[in-house]
């Protein structure tokens, strides 16, 4: 493959939802860019499955595309999420404010939309050319280049700044890490999560209507397991069932129900009947869907280095993929792109003694200290969603934050509020969420109304903490 070198070229391995951005911003630079993605092109071909079909989008993701001038576009793909609407078989459906102001809001939004639409800016640009079906096989970083299947034969790829946005799965990390084993930071933690998922259908009503509010986050918490639906423009909801891949045989409980006894049409019945009756006849196609869709597999990702040299970075799930129970990977690697927007000159001011290796450093020293604490967060925030949410002692607890927040609002926001509204780092939004566990654990020991809330003492917490 011939690279026209007199020009600042970039190479990018994977064209989702990071790559396609991150594409746009380089162009944006003044960079050319190739994009070498393993599928066909999502705009001409439908590649959903396997992969969730929509996702929250919040604030941290809406920035940089705002600063690209996106929004007026992709507004008219969202559906604003204003809360979590939470099921109880035979009970009313519970209402949790995601926050206390209008702006606190989450968008649910189609992935494969997103993403063409993020491929076609990047391409209105003149600047970037997407490679589709063009799968990385090998990454040899001692010799800048790449092994590419095309149409089953190899191909090769030299580059000068490879970027790897290839996902959860990256081989641009396992090359990157193969070449640190010895340096001093290096860490390779992949932790598979022992809940899968699987995604199933709610569609629209014969008028195109969505049959259960269209303005919420619906989750069915079962304890161990639950199910979670997000609206679709079509009218349609894209329904994800988080269970156990394995049960736990010694352990005869209801609610230790795993993916592995699901096994027929049965099975899955007596399920769906003790577990989700109310929920169950809106579901359409329920078992052909179930045993016709794959199960998705979640992990964890945290490694280091992120980068080798002069020559490669990882970005987005390539370097952090995390769990999706705070909606915030994609938002995550969204932030990356803006860093890289921030802190990379433009190509024409780039000098030809450009430190490329202190650039990646930089970008990861920013960056893995944040994305660490989102993994962790959003490791903890499963069990908020499909537990907590039912126990008496998180709702009081969260009706008083929000009431500490409403008396001293500079001084106060509830964690969720930090993550998914605010952009102050997620490292800092871990650490102030222990602290004010702490202050809620003493503020709440003796009562069991937020009435009872006592604002002097507060404000004595808030000063102790120097909040
Ligand atoms: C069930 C579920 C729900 C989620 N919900 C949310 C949510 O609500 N909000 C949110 O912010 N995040 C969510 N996420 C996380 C989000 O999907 C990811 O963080 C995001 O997709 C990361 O984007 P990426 O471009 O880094 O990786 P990916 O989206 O995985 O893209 C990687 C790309 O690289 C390509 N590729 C991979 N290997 C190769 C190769 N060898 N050669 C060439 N190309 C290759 C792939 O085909 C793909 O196009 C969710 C994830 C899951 C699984």
């Amino acid at each position: 493959m011939n690279n026209n070198h007199t020009q600042k070229t970039i190479t990018l391995a994977g064209g989702g939802l990071v790559g396609s951005l991150l594409a746009l911003v380089l162009a944006r630079k003044g960079y050319q860019i190739d994009v070498f993605e393993s599928r066909p092109d999502l705009r001409k071909v439908d590649i959903s499955a396997g992969k969730s079909i929509n996702l929250a989008l919040a604030n941290r993701g809406i920035k940089p595309l705002q600063e690209l001038g996106l929004m007026n576009d992709i507004e008219k793909m969202l559906i604003a999420m204003r809360c979590r609407l939470i099921h109880v078989d035979g009970q009313a459906d519970n209402f949790q404010a995601y926050g206390q102001g209008a702006h606190e809001v989450i968008y649910s939004i189609s992935r494969g939309e997103l993403n063409g639409y993020l491929m076609t800016q990047a391409e209105l640009t003149g600047k970037v050319n997407f490679y589709f079906e063009h799968r990385l096989t090998e990454v040899d970083l001692a010799k800048n280049q790449l092994s590419l299947n095309v149409n089953n034969k190899n191909v090769i790829h030299h580059f000068q700044q490879l970027m790897g946005t290839d996902g959860a799965n990256s081989l641009v990390r396992k090359a990157i890490l193969k070449q640190n084993k010895s340096h001093t930071n290096y860490q390779n933690d992949e932790q598979l999560l022992d809940h899968s998922y699987k995604e199933l259908v709610i569609k629209a009503n014969t008028k195109g209507q969505h049959k259960l509010d269209k303005n919420a986050l619906h989750i069915w918490p079962r304890g161990n397991f639950m199910i979670i639906a997000l609206p679709n423009l079509d009218g349609s909801f894209t329904v994800t069932l988080f269970l156990p891949a394995k049960g736990l045989k010694s352990n005869a409980q209801k609610d230790n129900i795993s993916f592995s006894e699901l096994l027929n049409n049965e099975q899955l019945n007596i399920f769906f009947d003790d577990n989700f009756s109310e929920l169950k006849p809106f579901i359409n196609n329920l078992e052909d869907d179930f045993f016709t869709n794959p199960i998705g597999r979640l992990a964890t990702i945290k490694c280091a280095p992120w980068s080798f040299s002069n020559k490669a970075l990882i970005l987005g799930d390539a370097a952090h993929a995390v769990v999706p129970f705070h909606g915030q990977g994609m938002n995550c690697g969204f932030e990356d792109c803006d860093l890289i927007n921030q802190l990379l000159p433009n190509a024409n001011d780039l000098s030809s003694d450009f430190d490329w290796q202190q650039f990646f450093q930089t970008i990861e020293q920013q960056r893995k200290i944040n994305s660490d604490a989102i993994a962790d967060m959003a490791i903890e925030n499963y069990i908020e969603m499909r537990s907590s949410v039912l126990q008496a002692d998180f709702l009081l607890k969260k009706q008083c934050a929000f009431k500490i927040q409403q008396w001293f609002p500079k001084r106060f926001s509830p964690r969720y509020a930090m993550v998914m509204f605010e952009h102050r780092p997620y490292c800092e939004a871990l650490k102030l969420g222990e602290i004010h566990k702490e202050m809620l654990n003493e503020l709440c020991d003796n009562i069991n109304d937020v009435e009872q809330l006592n604002r002097v003492m507060a404000e004595k917490l808030l000063d102790k903490y120097q909040l």
